[in-house]
């Protein structure tokens, strides 16, 4: 093979031709901003990624100023910087693509995008997406007692609708049928059979008449981590004879408008649209089944589960990721219907979405200092091994020349297996004494410095198809970035289902990325770490990043982990006692010289907080100390002054948030 570069050990000329400059787009197009940005994030003319929160403005907001604007105030990092504006946009392109696709299918039963609060109850957060819903109408959806009460009063009119899915308790019933009373539309989904007769009776008790809706087990189930919320397996909904027991006893009682809505749920992060359009054309049936016995559902709710695409799949890739678009969505849940109620000849129910992921996850981007970085060891290009030094360093240290020399691929990889060799010749030397610790570093460097030529050779060539062992140098060889966060809090679904979040640098991308990292976070856990990355040939194992500055960093390094919004800030676990990040809401606003404005920032949990969930209480712990101080004070290790301000110190950790101070 005579496709690989000339070494640069073995040919000092400088290559002169001047590299194509590297722009923004390069910047962009690394990161496959394109791909999982859906338009909303990009890189402008100072490096700095930026949000487009609004298509139709064409306002920009620098996430490098925000974030520098914040911390100036005295947020600390790490934070989460909300782009409200993004929320709005995204219930908005969900009820165009309804419109749009009943417009084209003429589909004339209506449709309503309802929020699943679960995803994300921060209340500046649903408060934005019922905003945005209101000229269509839209409504909500809770799933737990706390959910519920937080949801009940917050209903903005009689129309809106509310659906109440997850298993109730009588009372949660009993509030449900007050409400519904009181003239809102509240709706309680039945999860379990029994839960039916619950409601007969108690809003017979009551003296109302019952309203409903039930969630159908279906046949349908769409592949993926989430499959378990559907198919006959699913611990929720109602089987189909017991969806037909159902309907009987109320066509018997002559309460047939009793069920409103009929719901099933795929599960989160549809991958297929196919399998949605099977379960729509199921429960399409279901639906004109029971309207042929006489009853009068009004809604078809189809459930959440449109997909967002973290992968960064071009659409149509088809490779088991999330690659078809909004619109792609809507078509498929509004012409499976339409096929269905032309078919059996029943009047259109008014559709029903609740998209939570699709609507949140944008909105919100986790930002994270930089605290250091550790390389692999290695030695300079013009080392020169000292005199008297062990043979296996030797021997090392001629493989440097080798792999400079080698040609072709297959020359690379005898260098690596011999280099390989005398790494573990190395470790037995050292282990029976042969070696002191001087010789054994100096031989790890060297084996190091042997990969990383290797591996610039074999980048430099960049063959279609190299050995694995070739391909895996760059990871092993990849820098470890220690980042202040903890993936249990932050990223939940990282640690637990192996998500992939897209994540780069924040600021100084007029400058092009030359190193490859993983991530790793501050908790004493070994778990708490990235190594998986987004790209659409499948995950990478490390990150383009930047040179650091060694030592401590004097400029700030910061990386944004993206599309955060839905999930993975309320999963958050307090492993190891960090606690809930700091948080900056942003607006598009034109008439600021910046083009934004920060609503509001709110600080991360503070020690004191965090120590309370496991009942230690300051005054105790302070007074522990102050005991200590005055043995310490009487036996004359401390002078009286000096315990004085050590527990001033102590003291001063309580207010604190739970991260690092890079400073
Ligand atoms: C979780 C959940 C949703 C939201 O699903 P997404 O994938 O976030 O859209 C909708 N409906 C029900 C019943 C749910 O449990």
């Amino acid at each position: 093979m005579s496709d690989l570069a000339p070494s640069p050990l073995s040919d000092a000329v400088e290559d002169l031709d001047a590299p194509d400059a590297w722009t923004p787009a390069d910047a962009e197009a690394l990161y496959h901003m394109p791909a999982w940005g859906e338009g909303f994030f990009g890189v402008n003319d100072d490096g700095n990624v930026c949000a487009r929160p609004d298509a139709a403005r064409d306002g920009h907001i620098d996430l490098a100023a925000v974030v520098d604007e914040v911390v100036a105030g005295g947020l600390p990092l790490p934070a989460v910087i909300r782009f409200q504006d993004i929320l709005a946009a995204r219930v908005q392109a969900l009820n165009a693509a309804f419109r749009q696709a009943a417009e084209d299918a003429e589909y004339g039963g209506g449709y309503t995008s309802v929020y699943p609060v679960k995803v994300n109850q921060l209340r500046e957060v649903v408060d934005e997406i019922v905003e945005a819903g209101r000229p269509f109408g839209s409504g909500i959806e809770c799933g737990s007692k706390a959910e519920l009460v937080a949801t009940l009063p917050r209903l903005e009119s009689d129309d809106m609708l509310c659906l109440v899915n997850g298993y109730k308790d009588a009372a949660m019933l009993r509030l449900i049928l007050t409400f519904q009373r009181l003239g809102r539309k509240v709706l309680p989904i039945v999860e379990k059979a029994s839960e039916f007769e619950q409601i007969l009776k108690l809003s017979d008790d009551a003296g109302q008449a019952p309203a409903f809706g039930v969630r159908v087990k279906l046949a349908a189930v769409a592949p993926g981590p989430w499959t378990k919320s559907g198919g006959s397996l699913s611990k929720f909904g109602v089987s189909l004879p017991e969806l037909v027991a159902l309907a009987d006893r109320l066509i018997e009682e002559g309460r047939p408008e009793a069920l409103r809505l009929l719901h099933f749920h795929l599960g989160s992060q549809i991958g297929d649209v196919a399998a949605l359009k099977h379960a729509v054309r199921e429960i399409a049936r279901v639906y004109a089944g029971l309207v042929r016995r006489g009853l009068t559902p009004e809604y078809l709710d189809v459930g959440g589960g449109l997909g967002v695409n973290y992968d960064a799949l071009p659409l149509g890739a088809g490779a088991g990721g999330v690659d078809y678009s909004v619109q792609e969505y809507a078509n498929a849940v509004v012409y499976a219907a339409k096929e269905v109620c032309d078919a059996e000849g029943v009047p259109e129910p008014r559709l029903v979405t609740e998209n939570g992921r699709a609507v949140t996850a944008h909105h919100s981007v986790l930002v994270v200092d930089v605290l250091g970085a550790t390389r692999k060891p290695d030695v300079a290009d013009d080392f020169e091994l000292p005199k008297g030094a062990h043979p296996v360093a030797g021997e090392l240290d001629a493989l440097r020349e080798t792999a400079a020399s080698a040609r072709g691929l297959g020359e690379l990889l005898e260098v690596l297996h011999d280099a390989n060799e005398s790494r573990e010749k190395a470790h037995a030397l050292f282990q029976y004494g042969y070696l002191d610790l001087d010789a054994a570093a100096l031989a790890e460097r060297l084996y190091w410095a042997v990969c990383r030529l290797i591996h610039e050779r074999v980048e430099a060539a960049g063959p279609e198809w190299a050995p694995p062992e070739l391909d895996a140098l760059g990871d092993a060889l990849a820098d470890q970035l220690l980042c202040d966060f903890s993936v249990f809090q932050s990223l939940m679904d990282h640690w637990a289902l192996g998500q992939r979040f897209p994540i780069m640098p924040i600021a100084g991308l007029d400058q092009e990325p030359t190193r490859r990292a993983r991530l790793v976070d501050i908790t004493c856990d070994s778990d708490g770490e990235i190594a998986k990355f987004v790209a659409p040939e499948g995950a990478r194992r490390a990150l383009e990043v930047h040179d650091l500055p060694t030592g401590p960093p004097d400029e700030p390094y910061r990386l944004g982990v993206f599309l955060v919004g839905a999930y993975q800030d309320i999963l958050g676990d307090a492993h190891n006692l960090f606690g809930g990040v700091s948080e900056a809401h942003v607006y598009l606003d034109e008439d600021e010289p910046s083009g934004y404005y920060v609503e509001e920032t709110i600080r991360g949990t503070t020690v004191e907080e965090m120590l309370a969930r496991v009942q230690y209480f300051p005054s105790d712990l302070q007074a522990r100390v102050q005991t200590l101080l005055r043995e310490k004070a009487r036996a004359g290790v401390v002078r009286p002054k000096e315990a004085q301000a050590i527990l001033a110190d102590y003291r001063a950790f309580f207010p604190q948030t739970t991260y690092l101070d890079p400073t």
